[in-house]
């Protein structure tokens, strides 16, 4: 069974479907990328798996239960992190306050202490500017500090919502080798993305969404290759 079940899950805004019927899944190992244009539906399909957004239908599973009802909190305890669009730091504290935000659910001082050890080894900047305000970070700087943050709730499986959007091609660079190195270290991914160029280095399936809907759905490796024909489903940069 796959760590996460996503089945005919539908979001609505009032009048305004954002989501129809999607369903897919991400195994433990992979890392699924969801693409599409501005507003085809990819931020809130994964702000309503994590209780962000309105379900109007569907089922989510997660590791074997059940999650479609559940709030936010409990869903990211039961190992579901959502590095957000924007990557929303919290630009007046330290990039330490920063990341124990994101350990907030964890009242265990010595395995919290250890967890902050792990994300400092694993991005030394964020090490050297532990007491930095976080909003004087690069932008490249900053979605390292999302990733550390998002990391703190040791997560079985990381929801990424267009990690490259607005950085510079060499901080796009370290983003992908972050996003590499985490699925590496035995954590799912699911991204959204509107960098195809990233999603075909990165991939191991990818979803193509439309206006809501999914149009074309790859898991035969094609986008690793870079032979998909997903270019032409997405602005490329
Ligand atoms: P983007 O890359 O711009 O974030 P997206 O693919 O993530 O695009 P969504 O942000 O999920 O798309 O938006 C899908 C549709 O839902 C759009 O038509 C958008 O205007 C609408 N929408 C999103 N959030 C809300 C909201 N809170 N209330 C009403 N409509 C919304």
């Amino acid at each position: 069974m796959p760590l996460l079940e996503i089945a005919n899950v539908s979001v609505r805004y009032g009048a305004v479907t954002a989501v129809r019927d999607f369903s897919g899944s991400v195994g433990d190992g992979d890392v699924v990328v969801v693409l599409g244009a501005n507003g085809a539906g990819k931020s809130s399909l994964l702000r309503s798996i994590v209780g962000l957004a309105p379900k109007a239908g569907g089922r989510v599973t997660f590791d074997g239960r059940d999650i479609t009802r559940w709030r936010t909190n409990r869903i990211s305890r039961a190992g579901i992190a959502l590095v957000p669009e924007g990557r929303r730091i919290f630009s007046p504290l330290s990039v330490q306050d920063n990341l124990l935000i994101g350990g907030y659910g964890n009242t265990n001082r010595s395995e919290k202490a250890r967890l902050l050890g792990d994300i400092y080894d694993r991005f030394p900047v964020l090490a050297e500017r532990r007491h930095r305000q976080a909003g004087l970070l690069s932008g490249g700087e900053q979605q390292m500090l999302a990733f550390g943050r998002a990391l703190m709730s040791s997560p079985r499986l990381m929801m990424m919502d267009e990690p490259s959007m607005g950085l510079a091609p060499v901080a796009v660079d370290t983003v992908m080798s972050t996003v590499q190195s985490i699925a590496a270290s035995g954590i799912a991914v699911l991204m959204v993305e509107q960098n195809a160029a990233m999603a075909q280095e990165l991939a191991t399936s990818a979803i193509v969404m439309e206006r809501g809907e999914i149009i074309e759905v790859d898991s035969t490796g094609r986008i690793k290759a870079g032979v998909g024909s997903l270019s032409g489903f997405v602005d490329l940069p």
